[in-house]
């Protein structure tokens, strides 16, 4: 997976760690890191009170730790994967050492698995592996808040990317180890900080105020670097870090106590925050990742479907003037092959092959220009006049049909942004389709043509028949390349309607009750610049 990785410049606004964050998301941090707040503030104000030991509590609260701590790191090392970047490095390993620094410090616990904890420790290794503990997280935020803005890496990094995160890996991991066994192995020399299995010497006081100092460091760091979503979080995640330190140590002095598991409970928020964003990130790319080829493949197959429609042209208009090519050529030969040929006789077939030369050319010249893809730029448009051009070029078919056709001119929309031949060609799809539907069915023949402001922001426009609905089934794969229901059909209208419009960055949509006809209707985004312009004006004019 790591291998297959696409790199992506860091600059390139697709993951949490390069995303700015939107308005909305700032207000979501915002939001979060007050509730957070009012939460400590009602923690502090009992956190003195002295509860019982709870004998699950412990491992419940190390294992969801570690496996918070393990995913995040594991999906933080997938996004280096993407953006090769150091900062995210090193803040993917500080999560890897979050996660694993918590087994030390579970089996050393005292009462959890032996009363004096394993790894014959005493009873000092817990704290400090605890101490340690929170002084690689901030350590690790502070690399990933100096490291951000250093240059890319050079070359040597994409060749070996597994390398790099195994590696960083196992010198975590290694870390992890070393710490654990000069804690243990010296527990004796270490400062006192616990006396007893419960309570704590003031000497916790000056550690936990160095590590809230360091995370405060790392938060000011973040602070004055802040650039991406994953940015803001990681601020976050800091300070329930401090809060988890101070109400573990301060208030009582002893753990089990309010202050002491209230904590704790800060610590598992901190350690599920970025993780769950980061989960919320994945799904929404990959929402976006599948709309995106779901398009694309439409748009390939509508391609290759127009490509066919080309060739298939070709092929019978040109089939026409070829074989009279081959027959007079024939006929002059014959003429030729006589004991006296006949040069006058020769002479006229050889004309006519002349003019069928020419009508070939001339069918194929119509053909490329008339599939020829217009690359003429967007421009501002009135749909009322897109919509007008359209009746007026299908007229006489709507005559033909004695189709009434309702499509009084909304003058209150703003002008959308477009190019004109094609979405002209969308609303004669549009209109032909239900011309066609409504020719098949006795009664009323009405075509309505409607357009209004979408709730999106974007004009849309509604094509409304009372021709036959839709056929059973047809629901799902009208929009399909091929799919008809006509003798003669292509079934090519709606799809090219659809990428037509999908390029526009609109939408495409149909709905219908079999019987009662069908309603298509379609987006097309506003020309922002005329209406800017329009609402200067306004304001010109009401001043
Ligand atoms: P074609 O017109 O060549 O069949 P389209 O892609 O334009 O190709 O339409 C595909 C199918 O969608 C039609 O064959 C028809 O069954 C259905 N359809 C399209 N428009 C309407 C409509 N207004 N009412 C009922 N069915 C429709």
């Amino acid at each position: 997976m790591i291998k297959q990785a696409i790199i992506v410049q860091e600059d390139q606004p697709f993951t949490l760690a390069s995303l700015s964050p939107s308005r909305p998301q700032r207000r979501l941090v915002l939001l979060v890191a007050l509730a957070l707040g009012a939460l400590f503030i009602m923690a502090v104000q009992h956190s003195h009170i002295q509860l019982g030991r709870i004998d699950a509590f412990v491992p419940a609260y190390g294992t969801a730790i570690f496996v918070n701590d393990l995913i995040t790191s594991v999906l933080l090392f997938n996004q280096f994967a993407i953006l090769r970047s150091r900062a995210l490095l090193a803040i993917s390993n500080g999560y890897l050492f979050m996660a694993l620094m918590v087994i030390p410090w579970m089996l050393t616990f005292p009462g959890l698995f032996t009363p004096n904890g394993l790894l014959g420790a005493g009873l000092q290794s817990t704290n400090w592996l605890a101490v340690l503990r929170y002084t690689g997280f901030p350590t690790a935020v502070i690399a990933y808040a100096l490291l951000k803005d250093a240059n890319r890496p050079n070359r040597w990094w994409e060749r070996s990317l597994t390398a790099t995160i195994l590696s960083s890996a196992a010198m975590s991991a290694a870390v992890v180890c070393a710490m654990t066994v000069l804690v243990t192995a010296g527990d004796a020399y270490l400062p006192r900080i616990s006396i007893d299995r419960v309570h704590f010497s003031t000497f916790l006081l000056y550690i936990a105020s160095c590590l809230i100092l360091l995370n405060a460091v790392a938060l000011i760091l973040l602070w004055i670097r802040q650039r991406s979503v994953l940015d803001l979080w990681l601020m976050v995640v800091v300070c329930v870090y401090a809060i988890e330190i101070y109400l573990v140590s301060f208030p009582g002095l002893a753990r089990f106590s309010v202050g002491w598991y209230a904590g704790r409970v800060f610590g598992f928020v901190s350690s599920i925050l970025v993780l769950f964003v980061l989960l919320y990130e994945i799904t929404t790319l990959y929402a976006h990742l599948l709309r995106a080829v779901l398009a694309q493949r439409r748009e390939r197959e509508a391609r290759l479907m127009t490509g066919d429609v080309v060739s298939a042209s070709v092929a019978h208009e040109v089939k026409q003037p070829l074989t009279a090519i081959i027959a007079s050529a024939n006929a002059g030969l014959n003429w030729l092959d006589r004991v006296e040929p006949e040069l006058d006789e020769v002479r006229r077939v050889l004309r006519r092959v002349v003019t069928a030369g020419r009508h070939a050319d001339a069918v194929i010249e119509n053909i490329r220009a008339h599939f020829k893809k217009s690359a003429q730029p967007r421009t501002s448009l009135d749909i009322n006049d897109v919509i007008e051009e359209a009746l007026a070029v299908v007229r006489d078919k709507l005559q033909t049909h004695r189709v009434a056709v309702q499509a009084a001119p909304n003058k209150r929309l703003p002008r959308i942004k477009g190019e004109q031949v094609q979405l002209q060609q969308v609303l004669l799809n549009l209109i032909t389709n239900a011309i066609d539907s409504m020719a098949t069915k006795n009664g009323e023949r009405v075509l309505s043509i409607r357009s209004e402001v979408h709730h999106s922001g974007c004009v849309m426009v509604s094509v409304e028949d009372t021709g036959k609905g839709l056929e059973p089934g047809a629901m799902d794969r009208i929009f399909d390349p091929t799919f008809t229901t006509k003798a003669h059909g292509m079934g090519m209208g709606l799809s090219i309607c659809r990428s037509i419009i999908e390029e526009h960055e609109g939408q495409l949509w149909v709905t219908a009750d079999k019987g009662r006809g069908a309603v298509f209707q379609f987006t097309v985004p506003v020309d922002l610049g005329s209406a800017s312009a329009d609402l200067s004006n306004a304001f010109g004019q009401a001043l």
